[in-house]
């Protein structure tokens, strides 16, 4: 069933649309993220949702109810920020325990809850320290744990691993995706991070000037971006300018630079004889290393002018004519991949 819905909600400050007419839908139990580059209306719109922002038009439904102005202590929702917002001088159970006692649990109720989600964010034995006593990583855990004890049926997250060092937000993303599952509830995920959207998210909707562009599971957005900005923000494309010599239902023809053919899937509804702008993935243009053989579906041979070795790949800048260079990626020590092209629209 559908735990939260936005319909064609836009949010103006002034004159900035932040949030430009966003409609989506997120399933109960679906880690949903919304993904895009700063400044694109991301943390608006969850403010939204968490009822911190009212939209200028449109509606958010919470499990099935609409919003309008219910403040954010009555819906059935809880954020946790980057910026943990822990207090200092309170021990972590105290911090944990803040939102029951002022819904005026009472305390071994709270004492069991506290425990509960200690053990939940693998912080057992931690309840009597002060959160400066921590790592971010801990505290980070603490917020989350705060978030959890009341049992929302939606939690909203926003870019709570962004203060995080490369290694232990690689952590968290997977403590974090495991958590959830565990737990069962919706998440709503907001992060600027590609990689991080692709590894837990079990949709994705792509934000850009406020807009949502595209949403979809991972592979479905890495596979089939539907326009050039997708195709960019996410993962890496090269874009190659053609023109369309065939049309099948499962595959299209595009000619590069009036000389080379490549084969793309078939689905975009493209003409013989149109323009467009390809989106190739490093990763789908054969190299064999050694032979100096490189090819976009193995057509064309090209000439490599560099190579970077990056531990797990090996990155190659490749030439295929007097104006056109491609990067392409070759895993170390595996074969390539199939060599089939995604298409965008130019
Ligand atoms: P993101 O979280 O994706 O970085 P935001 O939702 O914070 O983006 O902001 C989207 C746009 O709305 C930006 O142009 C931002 O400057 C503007 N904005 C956000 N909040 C306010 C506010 N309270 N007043 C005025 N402008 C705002
Ligand atoms: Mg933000």
């Amino acid at each position: 069933s559908v735990d939260v819905e936005l319909r064609h909600v836009t949010k103006k400050f002034d004159d900035v649309i932040a949030v430009d007419n966003v409609s989506l839908e997120i399933e109960r139990g679906e880690f949903f993220s919304l993904l895009g580059p700063s400044g694109c209306g991301k943390t608006t719109t969850l403010r939204m949702i968490a009822g911190f922002e009212h939209p200028t038009s449109g509606e958010v439904f919470i499990q099935g109810q609409p919003m309008g102005a219910t403040p954010p202590f009555q819906r059935n929702v809880n954020t946790v920020f980057q910026n943990y917002a822990l207090f200092p001088h309170m021990t972590v159970a105290e911090n944990i325990a803040f939102g029951l006692e002022m819904k005026g649990v009472p305390k071994a109720e709270r004492q069991r809850r506290v425990e509960q989600a200690l053990r939940l964010v693998r912080l057992e034995g931690y309840g009597e320290r002060r959160p400066l006593q921590l790592s971010g990583g801990q505290q980070q855990r603490v917020a989350l744990a705060r978030a959890l004890i009341n049992q929302p049926g939606v939690l909203l997250l926003d870019e709570p691993l962004g203060a995080l060092d490369l290694k232990l937000r690689k952590e968290m993303q997977l403590e974090l995706k495991h958590l959830q599952t565990s737990v069962g509830i919706t998440f709503i995920y907001v992060t600027h991070d590609q990689e991080e959207a692709l590894t837990m998210s079990d949709r994705i909707a792509v934000m850009n000037e406020g807009k949502v562009l595209q949403i979809g599971t991972p592979e479905e957005i890495y596979e089939r971006p539907n326009c050039r900005f997708v195709a960019d923000f996410i993962g890496e494309s090269n874009f190659l300018e053609g023109r369309v010599t065939e049309v099948a239902p499962d595959r299209v023809v595009v000619v590069v630079d009036d000389s080379f053919p490549v084969v793309a899937p078939g689905g975009p509804a493209v003409s013989p004889g149109e323009w467009v702008t390809l989106a190739v993935r490093p990763e789908k243009i054969h190299v064999q290393p050694g032979s100096g053989q490189v090819g976009v579906n193995g057509h064309h041979g090209g000439r490599v002018e560099e190579v970077v070795y990056i531990g797990t790949d090996t990155y190659y800048l490749v030439r295929l004519s007097d104006r056109v260079t491609v990067r392409a990626r070759l895993q170390n020590r595996s074969t390539g991949a199939d060599g089939r092209g995604g298409l965008a629209h130019g």
